[in-house]
């Protein structure tokens, strides 16, 4: 466990700046990897406070970078972060919290593509990141990310840094209750807007009424429910496949090019983790480049693979009984175009991940578990596998990637990962009020 006086000293480069604000932050307690605090003073409740920890975190891993790489990259992480900030702050408005009618709508923000373009956002994160850091571990760390995309950072753009910039600046953030917390909280919202949702029921058609457009849905068993306008959240590739028969998919969804997938080993376990476990852990590979080599060129898997290991009991430990914790770990694979037969791998690649929770020191006295391969994916409605959907190429990206809006069915319109802005949480959220900025506009009177 991270020793008290450790969590106080990284909290004492904060202080100052909050002190001199009127407030402070206060030390609750300290868990594995982990750390509760609260703002006390003016900062209690300031949404600026926020600002000001950012500032002082991004102090603290200044002086880790200074600690662990030296006082070049320690330097150098002072421009990086004011880097990603202004790339996020240029991204945001105007490219990701945006809806595109076509690549031409770029025109209509000159000023901010001037300045992506200045940036370097355009250039590739992997040499990017290598330009301005020496140490081998920094280059790792700040440009994985663009796995998230769907890309190796050898070809991702640099403006992938934006997953960067939310990782390590803005921070990760777990909601309390576990991440099934943000869904049920959005349909409390829902529910409290007057909706009623229904879960565990299976749309097999968007009704289309004579004109062409938007009726409602059918759902398995027969029942339709009317509608004027609906948002299509499944993966696009099977949202036309299965609701939309009548229709071909636009040649990007047919065509795209499809990020790798993930098997991901979920258990439930008897022990606890040893005290240096976080939350997220990421097991790096030797053989980096030959890693991305395997999964995007070759497609096959990883002869030495990164995983990722999420232990959310080390937060809260409530999620699991007494003793015991939940965990999984995840390792990146090729989508189902690749090379590798799941039924037959399956099984070996569940002992190779039980051999490695036991080599690194995890749990693994399994009490239950759930073994998802691409395969599972798949059975789940996700195009080639994959619950990445379209990689975040320049062509699949912002006004590229497949618009939210079906523009031969009025009231048709789509929200996920398959559509803009693309993937991952935040982005999956901002695409549900970019569909429904277009449900307003195609309803007149809706409420917004
Ligand atoms: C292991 C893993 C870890 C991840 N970790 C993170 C993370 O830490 N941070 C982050 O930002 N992102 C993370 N992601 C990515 C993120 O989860 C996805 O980008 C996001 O969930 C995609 O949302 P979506 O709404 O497009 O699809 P989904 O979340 O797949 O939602 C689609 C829903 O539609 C339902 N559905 C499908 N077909 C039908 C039908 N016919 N009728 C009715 N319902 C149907 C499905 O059951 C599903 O609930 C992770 C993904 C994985 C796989």
């Amino acid at each position: 466990m991270i020793a008290r006086e450790r969590v106080e000293s990284v909290l004492n480069l904060i202080r100052p700046a909050m002190r001199a604000d009127g407030g402070d932050i206060e030390l609750l307690d300290v868990f594995g990897n982990g750390a509760r605090v609260r703002l006390t003073g003016k900062c209690a409740g300031c949404p600026s406070a926020y600002m000001t920890l950012y500032a002082g975190v991004e102090r603290a891993l200044r002086q880790e970078i200074a600690d662990t790489c030296g006082s070049a990259d320690a330097a150098s992480f002072v421009d990086f972060a004011d880097w990603l900030r202004r790339l996020y702050l240029v991204e945001m408005p105007t490219f990701i919290d945006a809806n595109f009618d076509s690549p031409l709508d770029l025109l209509a923000s000159p000023r901010a593509a001037a300045r992506l373009v200045r940036l370097g956002g355009f250039r590739r994160l992997g040499p990017v990141i290598r330009s301005r850091f020496r140490d081998e571990r920094l280059h790792r760390l700040f440009s994985f990310q663009a796995l998230y995309a769907g890309l190796p950072p050898a070809r991702a753009l640099a403006l992938c840094a934006v997953i960067t910039y939310m990782d390590t600046i803005e921070g990760v953030w777990f909601p309390d209750g576990g991440m099934d917390a943000v869904a049920a909280a959005l349909a409390a919202a829902a529910a409290r807007a007057g909706a009623e949702v229904r879960l565990g029921t299976t749309v097999e058609r968007i009704l289309l009424d004579r004109r062409g457009a938007v009726a409602g849905v059918g759902l398995a068993g027969g029942e339709a429910v009317r509608a004027d306008a609906v948002v299509c959240t499944l993966d696009l590739p099977t949202a036309y496949d299965r609701l939309l028969p009548q229709l071909r998919a636009p040649r990007a969804v047919r065509a795209g090019q499809y990020a790798p997938s993930a098997v991901v080993w979920h258990v439930g376990v008897r022990g606890l983790p040893d005290a240096q476990t976080a939350h997220h852990n990421i097991h790096f590979g030797a053989d980096w480049d030959g890693a991305f080599d395997a999964l995007v060129r070759d497609r096959t898997l990883m002869p030495d693979p990164s995983r990722l290991v999420t232990v959310p009991t080390v937060t809260e430990p409530d999620l699991a009984p007494d003793g015991c914790s939940v965990l999984y770990v995840l390792e990146p694979v090729p989508n189902l175009s690749g090379r590798v037969d799941w039924v037959r791998e399956r099984e070996p690649m569940r002992e190779r991940l039980q051999q490695f929770l036991h080599a690194n020191g995890y749990p693994t006295d399994v009490v239950t578990q759930q073994l998802v391969t691409p395969l599972d994916w798949e059975r789940m409605g996700m195009h080639l596998g994959t619950p990445f959907a379209l990689a975040h190429t320049f062509r699949q990206t912002g006004p590229f990637r497949p618009p939210n809006v079906e523009r031969r069915v009025p009231g048709l319109f789509f929200a996920g990962s398959g559509t803009v802005p693309g993937v991952g949480l935040p982005m999956v959220l901002v695409s549900g009020k970019l569909a429904a900025r277009r449900v307003a506009h195609y309803i007149p009177g809706s409420r917004r």
